[in-house]
């Protein structure tokens, strides 16, 4: 890699010119009016002070405004820090407190969240985007939809107009290009401060440099193959605040000139209506949404055959989700493994007959592996038993912000990653996750893995999602206890679960106890937060 995110996009601009990079409700951006909305965009950040290093927190939903955005402040030398803009006031105020970015750009529907946070975690510039502006009316109107659901999910909405810190996008990137002698970041310049998903803990700040996810795009151009330059197109239902979207979805689809259709949050009926514009080639995402997809097919006049290549990561891909996207799409759906750490990618299986359903694959080209005791990480386990997953390689970040106790206990000598999941290893090197150690369930003498009690339930007709926790036990050890949400028209027998489970595991595995559910928690990528039920249900039976 010798490229910057920078340089990498002025590539494309170069090449791809005419082309579109971006599609949002119908409306396009070629890639020479991104070049050029970038240009104004970093002049126009730079008359607010925004210098090298400082940091430019985005608080947008996937918008075209988000890209420019992105790309304008790196051009600057700035690092980008990525909001989740559907997170409450008290969450941001913390990642604020935590960055202390100067300038934040965000969705005008949050501008006053952040306008009112304290003094110490507020931005002393906020610019506010309007994300509807400019398309056609009737876009707008069908653009309300997405972003009044969005509106409506969120608690602590407020609305009071406090336009004395706003600044308009408009007047961003309304201006003047960015002088070409303006000097550019460098290929070891941190590029993004990315938060982890917060799954187990409090989110923390990940250090990434353009070369750590510039090395991860070319990367997945590297697994990926038989993509067409200039050809592709992409669909964007992940959101660019988390690594996943922002690596697969947006640096990806600039390194290989694709068109990206940017969608402001995952809904059916607007990737089928966009579908019938510009049918998807490639579709990177989670499992819950290619079974929601899968299952619209079903609908008259759906047609997803046009996707060639799905890609599946983030949380585990059940066998079975595998199995219905390809029966309805004829394209190929494989799993990867990666973490915000890795920017993200680490991990995939090949894209081919020989890519092996129920694993992550192998290590990505350039990256090494090793798995280890995770009491004594210096110490390798014998080959295809379980012991914790280590990463090198160029994707692998520079530490937490501000948080060095962290960093030292993930990053070992020689450039090691710890990255917290139990694995094991084929004899022809496929991996397979077994569970967070932090989610192994401790029922004394034995661990349990979760994920080993939810693919059994999910074997079960009756059985749509599950997740298997531990239950403290007033004797010490856990309980495995499940949450199960049933298909619809299934009939509640925990018994009848519990038996099925009986046939299919070792007895301590087996469930003590299995409690319906209508839906499980889900981070806003999708993930079961396993923390929230054990809470939930700990809580339930006190
Ligand atoms: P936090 O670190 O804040 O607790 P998080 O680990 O969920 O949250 P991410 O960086 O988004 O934050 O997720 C990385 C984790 O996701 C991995 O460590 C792993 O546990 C899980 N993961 C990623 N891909 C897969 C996969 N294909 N199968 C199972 N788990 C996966
Ligand atoms: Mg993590």
């Amino acid at each position: 890699v010798t490229e910057t995110l920078t340089d990498m996009l002025d590539a494309a601009v170069s090449r791809f010119g005419r082309r579109v990079a971006l599609e949002f409700f119908g409306a396009e951006t070629t890639y020479d009016d991104l070049g050029a909305q970038v240009e104004r965009a970093a002049e126009g950040l730079r008359r607010l002070g925004v210098a090298r290093t400082d940091r430019v927190a985005i608080v947008l939903p996937n918008c075209p405004q988000h890209v420019v955005a992105f790309y304008a402040a790196l051009r600057l030398g700035a690092v980008v820090v990525e909001h989740n803009p559907l997170y409450t006031a008290r969450e941001l105020r913390h990642q604020f407190e935590d960055h202390g970015a100067t300038v934040a750009i965000v969705w005008d529907k949050v501008a006053d969240l952040v306008a009112e946070m304290p003094r110490d975690a507020r931005p002393a510039q906020i610019v506010s985007v309007d994300v509807t502006r400019a398309l056609p009316f009737a876009t707008r109107a069908a653009l309300r939809l997405p972003l009044a659901k969005a509106r409506a999910s969120r608690a602590a909405l407020t609305t009071r107009p406090t336009a004395k810190h706003l600044v308009a996008w408009e007047h961003i990137v309304g201006g003047k290009k960015l002088s070409k002698r303006m000097p550019r970041p460098a290929l070891d310049d941190t590029a993004l401060l990315q938060y982890t998903s917060g799954t187990t803990g409090a989110p923390k700040g990940a250090i990434l440099t353009h070369r750590n996810l510039r090395a991860n795009a070319a990367q997945g151009r590297a697994w990926v193959p038989g993509l067409h330059e200039g050809e592709e197109i992409f669909y964007g239902v992940l959101p660019l605040f988390h690594a996943y979207g922002m690596t697969l979805c947006l640096t990806f689809a600039m390194s290989i000139g694709a068109r990206l259709v940017l969608f402001p949050k995952f809904d059916i009926d607007l990737v089928l209506a966009a579908a019938r514009k510009s049918p998807p080639t490639f579709l990177p995402a989670v499992p819950p949404i290619y079974d929601a997809l899968a299952r619209a097919t079903g609908r008259k006049g759906v047609d997803l055959t046009s996707i060639r290549f799905a890609i599946s990561g983030a949380m585990s891909l059940p066998v079975q989700t595998v199995a219905r996207w390809e029966e309805v799409t004829g394209g190929l759906l494989v799993e990867g493994y990666g973490m915000t750490e890795t920017s993200p990618v680490a991990l995939g299986n090949p894209i081919g007959p020989s890519r092996r359903p129920g694993t992550v694959g192998v290590p990505f080209p350039s990256t090494d592996i090793r798995v280890v005791d995770p009491g004594h990480p210096e110490t390798d386990v014998e080959q295809g038993q379980p012991g914790e997953l280590l990463i090198r390689g160029p994707q692998v970040f520079q530490g937490y912000w501000k948080r060095p106790d962290e960093t030292r206990a993930v990053l070992l000598e020689g450039g090691w990653l710890r990255t917290g999941d139990i694995v094991t290893v084929s004899p022809d090197g496929f991996v397979t996750i077994v569970d967070r150690i932090k989610e192994l369930i401790i029922t004394g003498g034995f661990n349990v893995s979760p994920s080993e009690v939810e693919e059994t339930l999910l074997g079960h007709p009756d059985v749509e999602a599950a997740a298997v926790v531990g239950l403290p036990r007033s004797s010490g050890g856990e309980d495995v206890t499940a949450a199960v949400v049933l298909r619809s028209g299934a009939q509640f027998d925990p018994g009848a679960l519990r038996d099925y489970c009986r046939k299919h595991l070792t007895a301590y595995k087996v469930p003590k106890r299995v409690v319906q559910v209508e839906e499980l928690p889900r981070s806003l990528i999708g993930k079961v937060l396993r923390k929230t039920v054990r809470d939930e249900l700990t809580s339930a039976a006190a």
